[in-house]
């Protein structure tokens, strides 16, 4: 049976809809909290399932099975545990399709988008598979006479994952297969709201030979997170999600003396200069903001326009371009912008759309008919908004949903001063044709992923992702050589042979002589 099989089938007797278990120590485990959350299908507003929220005890549980597999783990050839990883991402190539359509049955997004989340996942897993030649140290023949010293990076034992809902396959994926080939254990905290995901995943890591023990899976709340934060066998702590959860689990994953690095929030600016092609820029604005219903932390959510006359060509064809967008089921051929996650959310977010008019923004287009032409479906069509101030909360604040502001500006300098005075540094663009503009643009901005007419910078699995100020607690991004840096520690060593070692002590201080 396959794992989402066995996802289904294990539906408590009580129960009409399947429970969502924990995986512990390489198997389904189901909770004893009798707490659950709420799992929808984003489409219909349907439950589809209940999720086991973790106790204290069962995230222990989890922890232990780690700490029991990180000794044979952590003793394996780094390639041996490379080729663990190979058989993984052959199975999850193969399964992709089914990942796909699990993202989009319990987040909503479309399939395509869907398809396009997991295999940025799997490049990370390509990345984590050339381990052998990452973990490869430093040597210096002959530091002193006859004294050799070399560096080498070690597991750090067990360390966690706490993941947001708007990528349950690729954020996990940007740590555990890191994690992993470094001969780190694992434990995972999903999202509630689309936990499946995991547990396909768990299956498929299984399948390919993985210890039991090595990949647990803990769901759950604020009870489980707390439960790995002050967990004193957790060594290092992931954290992808809001910026104030971001900087809870960071203050409190480092006072507990964990390693900590925190993704938090965002709210990104795409400048749209004079001398753009606009038509491309407008084609990039409406992906980048609209596509996975603007759930993304790297969905721009605000354009920033120089000169009235690029505002106004920019607008008429920003409403081109919306009013073409297929709102629908994320799973109907032709489908772009699929349901938002829940229905709290949904209502958060057009609870911002009401404060922008009321703030005094323009609202040029307006999705909310699409909420209510669709039935029980968490539906928002795209939503635009012209003549944003900087002081307007829509402005400042993240709101996580299709909604895109215009702020006009009349120059390069004053585009660039409202990004490097927001509070989140995450990503940025530029759209130009001018390269000096853009040189001078990725030079002096103030965020941590940067790109020039490409609207949505998320650096390759084998760059690190992360961004700046508000947007990151901690020292390291996650993937690429950062990840490996975060889950691992420096030893080095001097060492010496010599011939004359046995001739007597010297308690003087050892210098070059
Ligand atoms: P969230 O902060 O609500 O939840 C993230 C995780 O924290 C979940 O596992 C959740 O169970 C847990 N959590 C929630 N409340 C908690 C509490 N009070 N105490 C302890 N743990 C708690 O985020 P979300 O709504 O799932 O995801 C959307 C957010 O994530 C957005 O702000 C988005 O920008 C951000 N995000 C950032 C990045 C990035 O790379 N910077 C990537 C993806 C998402």
């Amino acid at each position: 049976m396959s794992t989402l099989a066995a996802v289904n089938s294990a539906s408590a007797a009580d129960r009409k809809v399947r429970e969502v278990q924990h995986w512990i120590n390489g198997r389904l485990v189901a909770g004893t909290s009798g707490r659950f959350g709420d799992v929808y299908n984003p489409a219909s507003g349907e439950v589809q399932a209940k999720v086991a929220m973790a106790t204290a005890t069962e995230v222990d549980a989890a922890v232990v099975a780690a700490a029991a597999a990180f000794p044979e783990w952590s003793a394996q050839p780094a390639l041996r545990r490379a080729r663990v990883l190979f058989r993984f991402r052959e199975i999850f190539e193969r399964r992709l399709d089914e990942v796909a359509a699990l993202l989009t049955s319990e987040h909503g997004k479309v399939f395509s988008d869907a398809r396009g989340e997991a295999t940025r996942g799997l490049e990370v897993v390509e990345f984590a598979t050339g381990i052998p030649q990452l973990l490869k140290g430093e040597f210096t023949e002959q530091v002193g006479s006859g004294i050799d010293s070399w560096s080498m990076r070690q597991p750090l034992g067990v360390v966690a994952g706490i993941t947001p809902f708007n990528f349950p396959a690729m954020v996990p994926m940007w740590m555990f297969p890191i994690a992993l080939a470094c001969g780190n254990t694992f434990v995972l905290k999903p999202s509630e709201r689309d936990p499946s995901a995991s547990l396909l995943l768990a299956g498929m890591l299984k399948e390919a030979g993985l210890p039991d023990g090595v990949f647990n899976v803990v769901h759950g709340d604020k009870v489980a997170v707390d439960a790995l934060l002050a967990h004193p066998t957790v060594q290092a702590v992931s954290f992808v999600g809001s910026t104030p959860i971001a900087e809870y689990v960071y203050r409190e994953g480092t006072k507990h003396g964990k390693r900590v690095q925190a993704l938090g929030g965002a709210k990104n600016h795409m400048i749209v200069m004079p001398d753009a092609d606009l038509d491309q820029a407008a084609d990039a604005l409406v992906g980048a903001a609209y596509g996975s219903a603007g759930e993304r932390c790297m969905a721009i959510s605000v354009a920033v326009t120089v000169g009235s006359a690029t505002a106004d060509a920019l607008i008429g064809k920003l409403e081109t371009r919306i009013e073409k967008l297929q709102v629908g089921d994320g799973m109907k051929e032709g489908a772009e912008l699929g349901p938002l996650v829940t229905k709290a959310h949904l209502e958060r977010v057009t609870g911002y759309v009401q404060l922008g008019t009321e703030e005094g923004a323009q609202l040029v287009v307006d999705g909310r008919s699409h909420a209510q032409a669709r039935g029980e479906g968490f539906f928002l069509g795209a939503c635009l908004f012209d003549h944003v101030k900087p002081e307007m909360r829509i402005y400042r604040e993240e709101i996580f949903g299709p909604v895109l502001g215009v702020v006009r500006t009349n120059n390069f300098e004053t585009a660039l001063k409202l990004i490097n005075e927001h509070e989140y540094g995450n990503g940025t663009s530029i759209f130009t044709r001018d390269g000096d503009t853009a040189r001078d643009f990725a030079h002096r901005v103030q965020a941590g992923m940067v790109g020039v007419n490409v609207p949505i910078p998320v650096p390759m699995a084998f760059h690190s992702f992360g961004g700046w100020k508000r947007s990151l607690f901690g020292d390291h991004s996650v993937h690429g050589p950062e990840g490996v840096r975060f889950y691992t520690r420096l030893k080095t060593v001097t060492s010496r042979w010599p011939t004359g070692i046995r001739t007597g002590v010297d308690t003087s201080m050892p210098t070059l002589g």
